[in-house]
């Protein structure tokens, strides 16, 4: 089968499309016949080397994907050849105390699809039953690749950690990248008044037009200063964060007494200055979040059955073109997801 595959980490031309063998499946596990795949940050992470973890070389990219079910192995019971998936990135061992309790996502195990194992960037990947849904809401392919990794990010991040109520204030930093999107759509299907964040005004302009309240350009106006006048000095009740130390501060300038920050990455790097006189003074919270667990995955599904979140496609590229597709996502040109098509 034909497949994006690194041999070493660097940059853009590490990227190889080739042909490597098609996997073999174990018995609790499902052969996906990749229609679909999506670019998320974490691609860049892998492609370039995380300091301290260890990706086995040659190494298949991605983390998410959609497809058709080509194959299962003899223990799977809940999935059969044909069914339209979807895919949890998430791995889990199963048995530890954290996913006993249905956390998963704190397994001492944890992995993610593309990360520590064999991605999806390519015509065929495996994957354990369990990880492995319907499509739902009637999304396409592309719609149904683009949204597992960031939207399940989010929904632990808002529903789960923040424990977002109707009626709060939201204020999300960098509006245009994936998680931001998907946390600006679940902060409305929340019933949240969402502020949102950008260095560019189309970005902002775009991001209204999809249902944010109030955009904000942080290039032009101090964030912090805008959210303190717009809430008349209170600040917002959530700030959802994955910036990191060019932000921190001002997220926490914005929040409200006991208020909640939510981090779930540190993109400008993670030792921002902290100010502790605010964090115990204003009584905040300050929250660290990761992927999501099975039950936040089924609830994300169910929400997507309603109709009311709709993954937001930037632009499509086939499969061999992933190097021109993360060149995308690296100069931070998009506004929602990069997918990839597999024929
Ligand atoms: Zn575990």
């Amino acid at each position: 089968m034909k497949a994006i595959v690194i041999h070493e980490h660097g940059g853009l031309d590490k990227l190889k499309y080739e042909e490597v063998d098609k996997p073999k499946i174990s018995p609790g596990e499902v052969l996906i016949q990749v229609k679909a795949s999506s670019l998320n940050h974490l691609d860049i992470f892998v492609r370039n080397g995380i300091p301290g973890i260890k990706i086995p070389l040659p190494h298949i990219l991605g983390s998410d994907c959609s497809g058709i079910v080509a194959e299962v192995g003899s223990e799977v019971r809940q999935v059969k050849v044909g069914d339209r998936v979807t895919v949890n990135p998430g791995r889990w061992c199963g048995r530890c105390e954290f996913c006993v309790a249905g956390e998963q996502s704190l397994c001492p195990y944890f992995q993610i699809m593309g990360e520590h194992v064999d991605g999806a960037w390519a015509e065929f990947v495996k994957v354990p039953e369990e990880s492995v849904h319907p499509i739902p809401g009637g999304l396409s392919f592309e719609e149904a690749a683009a949204f597992p990794l960031v939207f399940l990010t989010a929904w632990r991040m808002l529903i789960t950690r923040a424990a977002l109520k109707p009626g709060e204030t939201v204020l999300i930093i960098g509006i245009g990248g994936g998680v931001a999107m998907a946390a600006m759509q679940i902060a409305k299907y929340a019933g949240a008044k969402v502020i949102v964040t950008s260095g560019s005004q189309e970005k902002l302009q775009k991001a209204l037009s999809l249902g944010a309240d109030v955009g904000i350009n942080h290039r032009e106006q101090d964030f912090a200063a805008e959210i303190a006048k717009l809430t008349g000095k209170r600040g917002v009740d959530v700030v959802v964060d994955s910036v990191g130390a060019d932000t921190w501060q001002k997220c926490i300038l914005s929040l409200a007494k006991g208020g909640r920050l939510v981090t779930c990455g540190a993109t400008s790097g993670p030792n921002p200055k902290e100010d502790l006189l605010r964090i115990f003074w204003k009584q905040l919270s300050i929250l660290g979040s990761t992927m999501g667990n099975q039950r936040e995955f089924n609830e994300l599904l169910r929400a997507f059955d309603t109709g009311r979140l709709k993954p937001i496609i930037d632009q499509v590229y086939p499969l061999a073109e992933a190097a021109k597709a993360l060149q995308r996502l690296e100069e931070q040109a998009q506004f929602g997801k990069i997918v990839l098509t597999v024929s």
